[in-house]
């Protein structure tokens, strides 16, 4: 009780104006909770990144308001309680919210009937606002919320959004400070990052004229299949000149960022059709959902998520400081797949962008510094992911060695609502960090002591996130 309110006595206090971070940097691992960086530490047998003392860390949960527009306020069967989360009782038969998949048991199906979506979790990350399951940036009703990304312009930084799947997908819009009552209009919301005066950076997937494998579409493509990401009116302003955007396409351009005016805005689409690598063809022989890690090569053409964030990071002013949101969206793309050997490969990339982030910190010559900048790790929900053994409810993954796959079972293709990962370092950690003042746990029907620990909610870190970046 006095710890819970000393942290609510912190909450109270203003976050005094030297703490506050000149820059913050939101990295998002799409759908990567607990499991999926438990099989990566298993394959890699190292650490990750963030797994560092220098890292402050706690759980987020991760609901959100409703499964959709309709209806009004909290739908209260998505509100996560340990209760809920950790219900071991068994159920027979097949879930009725995930087709093909077995129930397995009661916590399980209320992760698969309540799981929340990447739009509102990331709207709540970045608006302090909890929304609904498709929302990007609009609260309940559908009114449009002051992002991160805005509030960042407002007080004069720049603001770039890097992902591995589509630049117009749910997390980059949201954290590019996009706005719309569906995140499915890609179109619209396409052309409100590149028409609002918001950002000054983008990188992702999407470019019209490339397939999966790189290679470039014949004229049997429909504009349709072209034109999902962003529409070919913006594509053609792209291209003309007339958006006020310097388009980059290749590789050594994207290496070689630092040639470009520091005012100009700059959009990378590397030569692949929706996610840089995940999407690949499989190697002769082989199946994607049973392969390990890089038993398909690599697209040569495409940039890793270091490249990307490094560009970002050259790009964005150092003087006056930036706003930067970076997602491993992939990692959530294999993850519906089913095909963990990709998804460690996309946990990979996107913790060597981790790394790099930090060197670019801890490097003398760049005017950012742990001094002056937030760095937030963290993932927008989870997937149900569990060990092998059906009769083991949470079992968790079995090690077979560094180099071997795991032993795991997939309980779903789709999201899970189980609290996240969350790591916090730099300028501002300490204020994120009080906000983690609820406790996961319980004790189980079978008498197992279960539960994450302390969490913070996905609206209180959004909330913290613009205090912070006020001036
Ligand atoms: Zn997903």
């Amino acid at each position: 009780m006095f710890r819970l309110l000393a942290a609510l006595a912190l909450c109270a206090t203003p976050v005094a104006a030297q703490e506050k971070p000149k820059n913050v940097i939101v990295m998002i691992a799409d759908g990567a909770g607990y499991n999926m960086l438990a099989a990566t530490r298993m394959w890699t047998g190292a650490k990750l990144f963030a797994d560092g003392d220098e890292w402050q860390r706690a759980s987020l949960a991760t609901y959100a308001l409703r499964n959709g527009p309709e209806g009004e306020g909290q739908d209260p069967d998505l509100v996560y309680t340990s209760e809920k989360a950790w219900d071991v009782r068994p159920l027979s038969g097949d879930s009725e919210c995930a087709t093909g998949y077995a129930a397995g048991f009661a916590g399980y199906e209320w992760h698969r009937c309540t799981h929340p979506d990447s739009a509102n979790t990331m709207s709540a990350m970045v608006t302090g606002t909890r929304t609904y399951n498709g929302a990007v940036n609009v609260d309940g009703s559908g009114t449009p919320e002051l992002s991160a990304a805005e509030t960042a312009k407002a007080t004069g930084r720049r603001v770039g959004s890097i992902t591995t799947v589509p630049f117009s997908h749910a997390t980059p819009a949201a954290g590019g400070g996009a706005h719309n009552v569906s995140r499915n209009n890609y179109h619209e919301i396409a052309a409100e990052m590149l028409e609002s005066p918001t950002l000054d950076f983008i990188a992702g997937g999407g470019h019209p004229n490339f397939d999966s494998d790189g290679n470039r579409v014949g004229d049997q493509a429909t504009a349709k299949e072209r034109f999902r990401w962003l529409s070919s009116e913006s594509w053609s302003a792209l291209n003309d000149g007339s958006s006020g955007w310097t388009l980059i396409q290749t590789r050594d351009e994207i290496d070689d960022l630092g040639r470009y005016g520091g005012d100009d805005r700059v959009i990378v689409l590397p030569p692949v059709a929706a996610a840089m690598q995940v999407e690949r063809a499989a190697a002769e022989g082989h199946d994607p959902k049973t392969d390990a890690p890089g038993e398909a090569k690599l697209l040569k053409t495409v940039p890793s998520l270091t490249e990307l964030a490094e560009a970002a990071l050259t790009h964005l002013d150092q003087e006056r400081g930036f706003f930067l949101s970076i997602e491993g969206g992939a990692v959530d793309w294999a993850m519906h797949a089913n095909m963990l050997g990709r998804a460690i490969e996309e946990y990979e990339d996107f913790d060597a962008a981790v790394a790099a982030v930090a060197a670019w910190l801890d490097d003398p010559a760049t005017p950012a510094s742990w001094e002056n900048t937030l760095v937030i790790v963290t993932a927008d929900h989870d997937h149900l992911l569990f060990g092998p053994d059906v009769d083991e409810p949470f079992q968790p993954l079995e090690w077979h060695g560094a180099g071997a796959m795991p032993g795991y079972r997939w309980w779903s293709n789709s999201h899970s609502a189980q609290l996240v990962p969350f790591f916090a370092r730099g300028a501002g950690a300490d204020r994120l960090i009080t906000e983690a003042d609820e406790v996961d746990q319980m004790r189980s029907a079978d008498g197992t002591a279960r539960g994450r620990g302390r969490y913070l909610t996905q609206p209180e870190m959004g909330a913290a996130i613009l205090e912070l970046l006020s001036r």
